[in-house]
């Protein structure tokens, strides 16, 4: 007996399966394209031609129009995606300055943690079932003294990859592009991300001006401009601006917020920061023209499921903040996913899903065993064209504070976010201090009218309550069993990127 025919055999005895009909191994790629709110692309509504290629993609892939993210900065978003695991339970929190950075009380410890190395991710699942993997980034918070290199045997977040190109040098894919050309004939999972979209807006001509061609005051603040502004020097000349009444604004804003001196009573300047963030997503969907183009040669693209996302929106002062500090209203958390499959017949999924489901359906549409203690669901059957579950739900988290309780570091202040297909209820607790937000999604889309106090939604209330309750008992729980690791010194490269944006003065 051949030993090909051999194995055939054991493969049928053992698996019911032959060497012919096994399905064969599909790539995985996920790109993502950071501080992306959902509403900024036509697929999702916006009537400015801010993304042809996102739309494009989108018209062929299954789109979920109630995607959440788990937290509104980067890395808690970005390692709830790589371990669906909730932020207070894999605590990796982002790198910064102030309320964004969140701190032991005891001692005023910055948060500066490693993931637990025990923690199986994403890339680890798929490296171990044979995939090669690779990692092409935009730095930043998403540094492997965080543990954000687990399971990756290519992890390259290095300034002159191309790919953070958010401080004026141009996004370049092709370092990605040899990494697939060299493991087109093997199984892979890629991770691809850019900062494209990320505070400070300076898109290149002609997209600096293209969504607001009309405007003639100050803005945009050029890069040299805002980083002399941030260090308290006095910069160069600024044409057509009052610099001196500028820097005025800056010293009564919180210093990391890149447009804290933008006038917000000025609603003309924040239409213009809009047009100008605007301009930085369609620079973000060239860029992922050219990262779907790696993906396009013979023998990948039939083989590959993409999926197109981002780790957070942000806020132009609908509920009173720019960027994405830690509030958790939909602008902040709403965010785009689509994903194709090879052979699924595009759909759009109403059902609400979150980051964190997406580990176990990509095991799932992959054939890997979904591994013990995620936190997510695996949401495979919309991609099979089968309904999802009607009262699925998603929460989100911000941890502002931490404590150790005896060596376990529990969130001290916290807020949460829970989201049912009709209503958002906002918890907020810091310090003795609870404050509760309900808000009717159908006729409230953007969550400002608060029902919290009226008696006629005391049932909606008391029903949200005990599931927050029994998800935060479930958080506990699985908390208790990862370790706080301390984080490794981060080098030059990454603390260079998280001053470009706005981080580290
Ligand atoms: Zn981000």
């Amino acid at each position: 007996m051949s030993r090909r025919l051999g194995w055939a055999i054991v493969c049928a005895l053992a698996f019911g399966c032959s060497e012919s009909s096994a399905p064969p191994r599909l790539n995985v790629v996920v790109i993502s394209l950071d501080t992306l709110r959902a509403d900024a692309l036509g697929a999702f509504g916006a009537t400015a031609p801010t993304s042809p290629t996102f739309d494009a993609f989108a018209r062929g892939a299954v789109v979920f129009d109630n995607a959440f993210a788990q937290a509104p900065m980067t890395a808690p978003s970005h390692m709830t995606l790589f371990t669906s695991l909730y932020p207070s339970v894999h605590r990796i929190t982002n790198f910064g300055l102030g309320e964004n950075r969140p701190k032991v009380s005891a001692g005023e410890v910055p948060a500066n943690w490693r993931l637990d190395p025990k923690v199986v991710t994403l890339a680890e699942t798929f490296h171990a079932a044979g995939w090669r993997t690779a990692a092409f980034h935009g730095g930043g918070n998403l540094n492997a003294s965080a543990g954000f290199d687990d399971g990756f045997e290519t992890f390259d977040g290095r300034p002159q990859n191309g790919m953070n190109a958010n401080a004026g040098q141009p996004f370049d894919a092709a370092r990605a592009g040899e990494w697939v050309n060299a493991h087109a004939g093997e199984p892979f999972f890629l991770f691809l991300h850019t900062y494209l979209p990320h505070a400070p807006y300076i898109p290149a001509a002609p997209w600096d001006r293209a969504f607001d061609k009309d405007y003639a005051g100050p803005i945009p603040y050029r890069d040299a401009f805002l980083r002399s502004v941030r260090a308290g020097e006095a910069g160069p000349p600024l044409p057509g601006a009052d610099a001196s009444a500028l820097r005025q604004k800056m010293a009564n804003h919180t210093p990391w917020q890149f447009w804290g001196f933008v006038d917000p009573e000025n609603a003309r300047e924040v239409e213009h920061l809009r047009a100008l963030y605007s301009g930085d997503v369609r620079m973000s969907d060239d860029a992922l023209a050219r990262m779907l183009a790696l993906l396009d040669s013979p023998g990948v693209a039939e083989h590959t499921i993409v999926v197109v996302l981002s780790d957070h929106g942000e806020g132009f002062l609908e509920h009173g903040v720019f960027e994405h500090p830690g509030k958790l209203y939909s602008e902040l958390l709403h965010v785009p996913l689509a994903i194709r499959v090879p052979k699924a017949a595009p759909a759009r999924v109403a059902a609400p899903v979150g980051l964190i489901d997406l580990y176990p359906t990509l095991c799932e549409l992959a054939g890997l065993p979904i591994p013990v203690g995620l936190q997510g669901r695996s949401f495979a059957d919309a991609l099979r064209g089968a309904p999802l579950e009607s009262e699925r739900e998603v929460e989100s988290e911000f941890v502002g504070r931490w404590r150790d309780t005896g060596g376990v570091v529990e969130p001290a202040d916290l807020v949460r976010a829970w989201r049912t297909d009709h209503w958002t209820y906002l918890v907020t607790r810091k310090g003795e201090g609870v404050v509760e937000e309900l808000y009717d999604r159908e006729r409230d889309p953007g969550e400002h009218a608060n029902l919290a106090a009226d008696p006629e939604r005391r049932a909606v209330l008391d029903e949200l309550r005990a599931k927050v309750a029994a998800h935060e008992s479930a958080c506990a729980s699985r908390r208790a069993t990862i370790r706080i690791v301390p984080a490794g010194e981060l080098d030059a490269n990454t603390v260079d990127d998280l001053r470009a944006l706005g981080y580290v003065r």
